[in-house]
């Protein structure tokens, strides 16, 4: 923790200063720098936890964690995907019985181990198809005991958690939900593996926070990049940002290079940049006729295209090994 100071304020100081020495643990202050003729810095180590009571008694301060004192669990939270690029596949939602049973059949025939399973969809407009409910988790269990496929399915707010529990094999926390904290909270609870998607415009230190919300329950935490592109702009996958997250903090990150693709022409790419980012997967969303889906048909690509995408990418990976 870092205090910055004005040095002209040094009354407040004082009793700052005598405030922290009286705390145990902080006897250790000591300042650290002078940055500006004005401002003085003080380090009380590793004190996070007086941050709300330093702020409310002496507002004059400027506090600054550092990234161990903002996201400490987080640090040792690492879901290890069962090898080094993970691809996790599916439709945007499951629709119906007949269609997501073939879907889970064609992705296993091809070795695909996790699969997308959304039964809730957060949507921008309330007359769009919001997923086929609770109903769903019946398809996803046949699709499991069928196809042993892993499922990924986002949690809203309002879902039965104990069918999660007992259906879902990851739960996916939806990029409009990055800062819905209470949400966050709950679902860690639940003891599953998590996705934690980026929300458009937050930053590395914002994402982590939020993860930080699960990681004091859940160290099995997946962190998705998913990209900048919403209603308004076209900000696709930002893959410097995923790969400095996964380099600087040691996390798992993989990249949903579907919804911020800006059509299905552009996601073979993006799985091979994922690859070439060094993360440690990439999700992308299938369907058998993507112009007949009900959600998300613009970017989903066929069948047919993600399996010439699976070959690409074998070859590429064989390359990259040599
Ligand atoms: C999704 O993966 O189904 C989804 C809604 O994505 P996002 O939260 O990234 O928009
Ligand atoms: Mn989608």
């Amino acid at each position: 923790m870092l205090i910055k100071f004005r040095k002209k304020d040094s009354k407040n100081k004082i009793k700052l200063l005598s405030f922290l020495r009286k705390n145990q643990g902080l006897a250790k202050l000591k300042f650290i720098c002078e940055t500006a003729a004005e401002i003085e810095e003080l380090s009380s180590g590793k004190a996070s936890y007086m941050k709300p009571l330093i702020e409310a008694i002496f507002p004059q301060a400027e506090i600054h964690l550092s990234n161990e004192e903002l996201f400490p669990q987080t640090l040792k939270s690492r879901f290890n995907l069962p090898s080094s690029f993970e691809i996790i596949a599916g439709p945007c939602a499951v629709e119906d019985r007949k269609t997501y049973l073939e879907a889970a059949s064609f992705l296993s025939s091809l070795g695909i181990k996790f699969m997308r399973a959304s039964l809730f969809k957060p949507r921008r407009s309330n007359y769009c198809f919001q997923g086929i409910g609770e109903e769903g988790f019946e398809i996803i269990s046949e699709a499991k005991d069928l196809y042993k496929i892993r499922t990924v399915t986002e949690l809203l707010s309002h879902c039965d958690l104990n069918s999660a529990k007992k259906y879902c094999d990851i739960i996916q926390i939806g990029a409009r939900n990055m800062r819905n904290y209470e949400l966050i909270k709950s679902i860690s609870l639940l003891g599953k593996p998590m996705i934690i998607k980026r929300a458009q415009g937050a930053s590395i230190k914002e994402w982590l926070m939020s993860a930080e919300y699960a990681a004091v329950t859940n160290k099995n935490l997946i962190f998705c990049e998913r990209g900048d592109s919403g209603l308004f702009n076209e900000g696709g996958v930002n893959f410097n940002l995923a790969a400095k997250a996964k380099k600087e903090f040691g996390i798992t990150v993989i990249a949903d290079v579907s919804h911020s693709s800006l059509g299905s022409d552009y996601v073979e790419a993006g799985v091979l940049s994922a690859l070439a980012f060094g993360l440690d997967g990439a999700m992308v969303e299938i369907h058998q006729n993507p112009q007949k889906a009900r959600v998300d048909g613009r970017h989903a690509i066929s069948f047919k295209q993600f399996e010439k995408i699976l070959e690409k990418l074998n070859k590429v990976k064989k390359c990259l090994k040599n």
